[in-house]
């Protein structure tokens, strides 16, 4: 019979994540008021992993002082070695609690296995997945059935038609608030950690209605490029950054080459809110609720 052995059409790779009609960026809620997709250019900043008191208090006051959004921290690590430091678990969790409370930031922090996303649920406003878990398709599957914004790192070796395959996972189990976040590839360039794909925020807006954020500091490797990639985030159209902020960068249990000092990330977001609305945005740098003194 004709048709018969007709080839299935096609299926659209991520109909959800798709522009489908839409023409704006998603605008949602990341939990204390903020919300990602609008004229408001969001910042994350915050050490990589959570360390112990009181690294995680004074680096959450300092970028709360400079204007930060959100706090970010990792409890759980996705690190290269078993033998370097895998992050505080629950006790990390616990800290950015507490800072959460001292500060009034939201927190994000990455969940590296289905078994862990109730616990960092109980904890986290918006839950990260990280590069690594990119195409963990249990793991986004399940992360589709929680209700708190999902920030989706692209994988190291993803298209950004893949990166969307992603996305869509998560999408299509109920989830609608999904963040796409470029990070950076892995290239043949040595000269920084990873090869910062500033295009694909441009080629992502092309094809998907999900607000998009840079991370400058995992796609460099390198503190004194973090401020210029940045920059070129805000101009290409990205709706906000992830940046790594840690006091003592020197100190820093995980990433402190490219981490910020809170002076640097200070300066950095000066110059973010005099040029935001250059590109149609706006960054204020005063935050809107006083920093509670921290004690111990
Ligand atoms: C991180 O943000 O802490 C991290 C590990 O990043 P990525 O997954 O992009 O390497
Ligand atoms: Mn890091």
């Amino acid at each position: 019979m004709s048709g018969e052995n007709q080839p299935e059409p096609k299926a659209p790779p991520y109909k959800l994540a798709g522009l489908s009609g839409r023409s704006r960026t998603s605008v949602f809620d990341l939990g204390r008021g903020i919300s990602l997709g609008g004229r408001e250019f969001i910042v994350m900043a915050g050490p990589c992993s959570v360390e112990a008191d009181p690294q995680m208090l004074d680096t959450a006051r300092e970028v709360k002082a400079a204007g930060a959004h959100l706090l970010r921290g990792g409890a759980f690590k996705p690190r290269s070695s078993p033998y370097s430091f895998q992050g505080l678990a629950e006790e990390g969790l616990k800290m950015l609690a507490k800072a959460r409370e001292l500060t009034g930031l939201a927190v994000v922090t990455e969940v590296m296995d289905s078994a862990e996303i109730d616990l960092v649920e109980a904890y986290a406003d918006v839950l990260q997945v990280g590069s690594r878990n990119a195409q963990n398709f249990s793991l986004l599957k399940r992360l589709g059935r929680i209700r708190k914004p999902v920030l989706l790192k692209r994988g190291l070796m993803n298209t950004v038609e893949e990166f969307l395959g992603s996305a869509e996972y998560i999408l299509a189990g109920g989830n609608e608030k999904v963040i796409l976040c470029e990070r950076g590839i892995r290239t043949f360039e040595p000269s920084t950690r990873n090869t910062l794909d500033i295009s694909a925020v441009l080629a992502v807006k092309e094809l998907s209605h999900l607000p998009v954020i840079v991370d400058p500091s995992h796609a460099s490797g390198r503190a004194s490029f973090v401020p210029p990639l940045a920059k070129a985030a805000l101009a290409v159209g990205a709706d906000g950054l992830m940046i790594e902020v840690h006091c003592r960068p020197e100190a820093a249990l995980c990433d402190g080459d490219e981490s910020l000092d809170p002076a640097q990330f200070k300066n950095l977001m000066a110059e973010l809110a005099a040029l935001a609305p250059h590109f149609g945005r706006s960054l204020s740098t005063t935050p809107p609720e006083a920093v509670k003194t921290v004690s111990l």
